[in-house]
């Protein structure tokens, strides 16, 4: 080891954008986590994240990725290192990935780039962590480090501290070597597409786009459906619901949006039966309906932002009322959370913004002070006595206009 080289270049240039030198290559390495439990399903679970990596890099100049033993690396020029990290921060299914220097497995490499990567964080102190992924490789993981730590603290000279250092500095020893410093968290999840298809309900209300991003982040692909009562509801509320789908849509790729003409169908529900049963009747027949257009593109489920006791209706017994005229299962991953956590992780994900602009919403339409808190299956089946549910639902499925938007 010379460690001249490494003074050569201890000019403080700009730190980001330096080349590694002799060979080293930029990468992040990506690091998945419950992928691995999932047995089996390994292949495609990977298969998955690694098409989703390219969809979401695939149109910034000179970054590829790369996957080989189930070990992947976006290669990338220096200058795009955080382009690259904001967009895989919506890559569902990575647990962390860590901004690397990519050597071959050579010590001398080795050492030059854990320059390079302490001379990149603040601190004093450090620490090697080493790992031999490559068992054949002639040293010993404490001899690595020792070798390494050496040579980071003649060209830095930075002490090194085993216990409580400033920083680790991490050496993987490997057919591709890696050494890295910060390791900066994912999103974690399941791939995209990993678990199937579903239909999203999607209203313009705070809590469905929510619904459905924490539906994707379990590795589901979604299509939304919207049930639109104009002129109650504007067009400003579709372009509403519309914008909330392209935002979603840029953890999953393109969505699909069916938007559902309701005004007709809902005003004869609601001159049909009970006033205090209109919004079940509402909600009974978007199930029914959603279900068709969720079964035409071979969904399995329908997600909803349903909640429990958020409003005076949403009790177990309304929410066994709507269920009731679905055919397909209804997942509501937001049904026990309070809605302040709603709000602060609609934040987090950027649709709150949209969300509360204001709306109409069409279930607020032609509806009586005192809605059913408590109602039972079979009033409702009564209320519907004398309705074609089934032709309705067909019909709102001929009168739903078909939209695909990117994010
Ligand atoms: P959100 O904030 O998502 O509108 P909410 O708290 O207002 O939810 P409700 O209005 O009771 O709750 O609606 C419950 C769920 O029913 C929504 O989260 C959504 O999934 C679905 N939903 C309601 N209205 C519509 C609509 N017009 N189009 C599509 N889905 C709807
Ligand atoms: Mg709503």
């Amino acid at each position: 080891m010379q460690s001249k080289t490494f003074e050569r270049n201890s000019t403080a240039d700009s730190e980001s954008r330096r080349e590694p030198r002799d060979g080293g290559r930029e990468v992040i390495v990506l690091r998945v986590a419950e992928i691995f439990l999932k047995g089996r399903n390994r292949g495609s679970f990977w298969k998955a994240l690694i098409h989703n990596a390219r969809r979401l890099l695939g149109d910034l100049d000179g970054v590829s990725v790369e996957s080989h033993y189930l070990r992947a690396q976006v290669s990338h020029p220096p200058e795009l290192r955080q382009a690259c990290i904001d967009r895989l921060d919506r890559l569902f299914g990575l647990a962390s990935m860590a901004p690397a220097i990519a050597v071959d497995a050579d010590l001398d490499a080795v050492s030059r780039a854990a320059v390079d990567i302490a001379r990149r964080m603040p601190g004093a102190s450090f620490k090697i962590e080493s790992k031999r992924r490559d068992k054949s490789f002639a040293l010993a993981s404490p001899e690595i480090s020792r070798t390494v730590g050496s040579a980071v603290a003649a060209a830095t000279g930075r002490p090194v501290d085993v216990h409580q250092p400033d920083q680790i500095i991490h050496v993987e020893i490997g057919p591709q070597s890696y050494v890295f410093g910060e390791i900066l968290p994912g999103p974690g999840g399941l791939p995209v597409g990993t678990s199937g298809r579903v239909a999203l309900l999607l209203s313009g209300g705070i809590d469905s786009p929510v619904a459905g991003w924490s539906a994707m982040r379990r590795g589901c692909q979604a299509s939304a459906i919207y049930f639109h009562s104009f002129p109650y509801t504007g067009d400003k509320t579709k372009e509403k619901v519309l914008d909330l789908a392209r935002h979603l849509a840029r953890w999953q790729g393109p969505m699909n949006v069916h938007v559902v003409h309701f005004t007709d169908v809902q005003k004869q529900l609601r001159e049909h039966g009970r006033a205090e049963f209109a919004v079940l009747l509402y909600r009974r027949m978007m199930m029914r309906t959603a279900s068709r257009l969720a079964d035409a593109e071979a969904s399995k489920a329908l997600v909803t932002g349903e909640n429990l006791g958020q409003v005076a209706s949403q009790t177990v017994e309304n929410l066994a009322v709507i269920e009731d005229a679905a055919t397909l299962p209804i997942l509501r991953p937001l049904i026990t959370h309070d809605k302040l956590e709603i709000v602060k992780q609609a934040q987090r994900i950027g649709t709150y913004e949209t969300s509360i602009l204001p709306y109409d919403d069409c279930c607020s339409l032609f509806v009586p002070k005192h809605p059913a808190t408590k109602a039972r299956i079979r009033d409702l089946q009564r209320a519907e006595e004398g309705l074609d549910v089934d032709a309705l639902a067909d019909q709102l499925c001929r009168d739903t206009e078909h939209i695909t938007v990117s994010g």
